[in-house]
């Protein structure tokens, strides 16, 4: 007999569990496990369509080069390529974004947003960096771009190279500083120390970037309360624009899943989810003691009427997105796709000018509703009138049972055509987000 809608928020909703292997985060819909090289002559037939009035477009490209590789990192990321290697990667990367500037799907649009994300996009010289933004603005020129955003490990910025990513137009710098700890950042394998930090940081302020975000994540290998707290003193201290938590997940290929195959151990050496959650939690209502909001599920700002992330908001609801690089996702015309996953069958297609797709996914109608629902849940707050206007869609009779079902546990209720969870509910998101999926999809692998 098929679970209950009940039974289904029972299991998802169990609390206090321990960590274990597997991916946490819902960030793409239908999951990965969906995408088919089959499926790949449908990129090619939607590229050579015009895209609808208004549709907005985004760029992102990875650079998948790190100083070294973080025990917890599930990325496609290379620590052994020399700098001849990266120019090359560069130089395909930007063959690549030709090969589609030609396409009627992108030729003449203006990209509302552009991303470098990684990877380390600051691992790169400021030479590579300027060469990259020649060559991509001479594709696709930038000049409408509302945000530029550009990842960066704090150990491998100096005030010259924050000056020239300042100079290529960021508007967003993201500093992965993950924990301020010297130990624990050690002990997790991340290549910077906790004085790169406060220097990075402090170069970029003087610099004036429009944007500084720091990503942290609750729960890494040897976190404890009082630790903890004092990652929480130390954003106070900085007070950067935006705050991003993650609650830290072990996908299998981690080296701390290795680690725990080698021990023959089931649950990871990290805290349980309860206590991440509660981590979160704590630094939430500092933040926002000190005046900050909370706009998602991972996410504090100071001064939500400057401080936007237009990456994340057009993409939630249903941007373009071309992204160019290893194992980058995009999509374009409601077509999914992601580029070959390893450095050498990237490198070798977009030689032979071919597109370096390694898989795709047309999407139904009602499979790109539910990606965008359940992307902006995420936010925590959801507009009835959008989903209607967009597709015509009365979300609480569509979902009717998950939503009373949140109702009467007291995680959602409806406010002036709002669907608005309260915090414990933002906080379990990412578990509560799969029973909106069509059934083909309950307990598919997010790989
Ligand atoms: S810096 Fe980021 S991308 Fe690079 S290895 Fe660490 S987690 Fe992975």
């Amino acid at each position: 007999m098929p679970a209950t809608t009940a039974e289904i928020f029972d299991r998802l909703l169990a609390d206090g569990d321990e960590t274990t292997a597997g991916n946490y985060f819902v960030a793409n819909y239908p999951p990965f496990s969906f995408w088919k090289p089959t499926l790949i002559p449908r990129v090619c037939e939607v590229i050579e369509t015009l895209s609808p009035e208004g549709t907005a477009l985004g760029v992102y490209f990875h650079i998948p080069f790190c100083r070294k590789r973080c025990h917890f990192c599930y990325f496609r990321v290379y620590t052994d390529k020399n700098a001849e290697e990266i120019k090359g990667y560069i130089e395909n990367g930007m063959r690549e974004l030709e090969m589609y500037a030609r396409t009627p799907r992108i030729a003449g649009r203006k990209p509302k947003f552009v991303y470098f994300g990684g990877g380390t996009p600051s691992y790169l010289s400021v030479a590579q960096l300027t060469m990259l933004t020649e060559r991509m603005k001479a594709a696709l020129p930038w000049d409408e771009a509302e945000e530029i955003a550009f990842e960066a490990e704090p150990g491998t910025l100096t005030e010259q190279k924050l000056e020239a990513i300042r100079a290529m137009g960021v508007t967003r710098l993201s500093l992965g500083v993950e924990n301020f700890d010297r130990h624990i950042l050690e002990v997790n394998g991340r290549a910077h120390k906790e004085d790169e930090i406060y220097r990075a940081y402090s170069y970029a302020r003087k610099i004036g970037f429009p944007q500084i975000n720091i990503d942290l994540i609750a729960g890494m290998v040897e976190e404890t309360d009082e630790n903890w707290k004092r990652n929480i003193a130390k954003l106070l201290e900085l007070l950067p624009d935006c705050v991003t938590i993650y609650q830290m997940e072990v996908p299998f290929n981690t080296g701390i899943f290795k680690q725990m195959q080698s021990e023959g151990k089931l649950v990871a050496p990290v805290a349980d989810w309860h206590t991440k959650r509660r981590w979160v939690n704590e630094a939430f209502t500092a933040l926002e003691e000190a005046g900050y909001t909370v706009t998602s599920a991972t996410t504090a700002v100071r001064d939500p009427q400057k401080t936007k992330f237009v990456y994340r908001d057009e993409l939630w609801k249903g941007a373009d997105l071309l992204g160019l690089g290893v194992a980058s996702f995009s999509h374009l015309g409601g077509v999914h796709f992601q580029n070959l996953p390893d450095f050498e069958s990237y490198t070798a297609a977009v030689q032979k000018g071919e597109l370096p797709i390694g898989r795709a996914l047309e999407t139904t109608v009602e499979e790109r509703f539910i990606r965008e629902l359940i992307l902006q849940l995420k936010l925590g707050r959801v507009s009835l009138a959008y989903f209607t206007g967009k597709f015509g869609v009365n979300v609480t009779e569509r979902f009717s049972a998950q939503f009373a079902e949140l109702a009467r546990r007291g995680l959602m209720r409806e406010q002036d055509g709002w669907l608005v969870l309260t915090r414990e509910a933002l906080l379990k998101i990412d578990v509560i987000l799969h029973a909106f999926f069509l059934p083909q999809h309950q307990n598919a692998r997010y790989t």
